[in-house]
Order: structure tokens, then C-alpha cells, then sequence
């Protein structure tokens, strides 16, 4: 079924503490009915404190990231089955700035999403092209093949696991947003490419998140489009109001 949501990636922000005190916010604030399914994604040391705080809530919680291995010699590295202990079943993979900073290459978020779905976690799959891209008219092609490689090998009856977030990289954290039009025109664009493989029914019932400097007064006219399912939100998920506001748009 294909799914609103609003998902607040809050990257390496928020201690123990600060944590706390953003999650009390947003249930006190949040409406106990929302149109969009809701999550946040705070950092690993306080996922398990999250999953306890949301327990009778309607806010699910994701981790930013997992390592494809079950487990092993990995110094710092968190595996799925670790994950799913502390009863996260959610995981981003593929931001742009594991790919820019990590040197995650499609290969490698193709075997982190292996292993995710192997331990039935839901993905939220991001992708998107650079400002270079863009500018040389390459960006359909970018996305594509990001799709093709670190996508695209799964089995059919995988998908309902999978939500798209489709990430700009020039407008993630730069307050540069794509148009409500550049989002849509991409979003339908990645819909097609994904029925062209998988079939109508997959490509009708994906949701595809729109990510890249979402705030409370664009996020009505982005998500206003036929594609656009809702939101992958990084800056305005780190402020409760800002947060709320923007998953009442939906
Ligand atoms: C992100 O990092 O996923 C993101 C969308 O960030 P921001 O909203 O700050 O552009």
C-alpha cells in the first residue's frame, strides 16, 4: 500500500538528554492521528531509549545506518540483528552523506539492503543526483543507475519493505530546494523506471519520499504533488515545531 510518510533523519545530533526532551516535544505536539506515517532516526547510542519512549505511539523509530556483515571484526560498526534487538526495524540506507563521506559505493548499499531485508527491516532507500549532474543534464541517468545498482536486484516480493528517497544532493542541508515541479517531474520519472522493471503494482504502491532542505513553508506545495508521498527531513526535524508543522502538511 502506498504510504504517506515523514521520516526526520537527525544525523550525528542529540545526546542522551537532548534526545529525550525532542521526543517528549514531538508527542506532546503531534496529533494522535497524522495523514503520514511518522518516524525519526536519532543517532545509535540512543535508539534504544527512543524505542522505549515511542512505545505507545504511533512514531516509528530508524536507524541511520547498519553494516551488511551478520557480525564479526568490524571496530565501531552496528549489524541489523543488533538493531533488531533493541526493536528497530527501520533502517536509511544510502544517504548521500554515507556515499560522499563514507565512500559508500552502490555495491556496498547493495549488500546493506540484502541484509536488511534478509532481517525484515524496512529501508528507506536514498538516492539522488549532484549539482555537476544537473547543471550537464545527466540527472535521470544518475538516478537510474543508482536505482539499477543498489536496487534493483532485489526480488519482487521484497518491495513492500522498500520506500524511495529521493535526495537532490545539492539541496540537502544548503537551503536550496528542488521546485515543487523538479520534484515531481523526478518522482514520476522514478516511478516509471521502477514499473518498467517491476510491473505495475510495485511502481503504484512504492512510496517515494521527496529530501533536500523540506521546511514548514514549502512542504504543503512539494508534497501538494501526485508523486510526491511525503518526506525524508533532515535540518527541520531537529526542531519540534518545525518538525510537527511539516508533518501536518501532509
Ligand atoms: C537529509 O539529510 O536527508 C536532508 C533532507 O537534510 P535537509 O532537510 O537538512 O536538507
Amino acid at each position: 500500500m502506498r504510504k504517506k510518510i515523514v521520516a526526520g533523519n537527525w544525523k550525528m545530533h542529540k545526546n542522551a538528554e537532548q534526545t529525550e526532551d525532542l521526543l517528549n516535544e514531538l508527542i506532546a505536539k503531534l496529533p494522535t492521528e497524522t495523514n503520514a506515517h511518522v518516524m525519526v532516526a536519532p543517532t545509535f547510542v540512543n535508539l534504544a531509549s527512543a524505542v522505549d519512549h515511542l512505545e505507545f505511539t504511533n512514531i516509528e523509530v530508524a536507524a541511520q545506518n547498519l553494516h551488511a556483515a551478520e557480525g564479526g571484526a568490524f571496530t565501531g560498526e552496528i549489524s541489523a540483528d543488533m538493531l533488531k534487538s533493541v526493536g528497530v526495524t527501520n533502517v536509511i540506507l544510502g544517504h548521500s552523506e554515507r556515499r560522499a563521506m563514507f565512500h559508500e559505493t552502490d555495491a556496498v548499499i547493495a549488500a546493506k539492503v540484502d541484509t536488511a531485508l534478509r532481517h525484515e527491516m524496512t529501508v528507506l532507500f536514498c538516492f539522488g543526483e549532484e549539482l555537476k549532474d544537473r547543471q550537464t543534464g545527466n540527472h535521470f541517468n544518475i538516478v537510474e543507475n543508482q536505482l539499477r545498482d543498489g536496487l534493483f536486484h532485489i526480488e519482487a516480493k521484497n518491495w513492500d519493505k522498500i520506500v524511495l528517497a529521493y535526495e537532490p544532493v545539492w539541496a540537502i542541508g544548503t537551503g536550496e530546494t528542488a521546485s515543487p515541479d523538479q520534484a515531481q517531474e523526478m518522482h514520476q520519472f522514478i516511478r516509471e523506471t521502477v514499473r518498467k522493471s517491476f510491473g505495475n503494482d510495485i511502481a503504484d504502491n512504492v512510496s517515494i519520499l521527496y529530501g533536500g532542505s523540506v521546511k514548514p513553508d514549502n512542504a504543503v506545495e512539494i508534497f501538494s504533488k501526485p508523486d510526491v508521498d511525503g518526506g525524508l527531513i533532515g535540518g527541520a526535524a531537529l526542531k519540534a515545531d518545525d518538525f510537527v508543522a511539516i508533518v501536518n502538511s501532509i
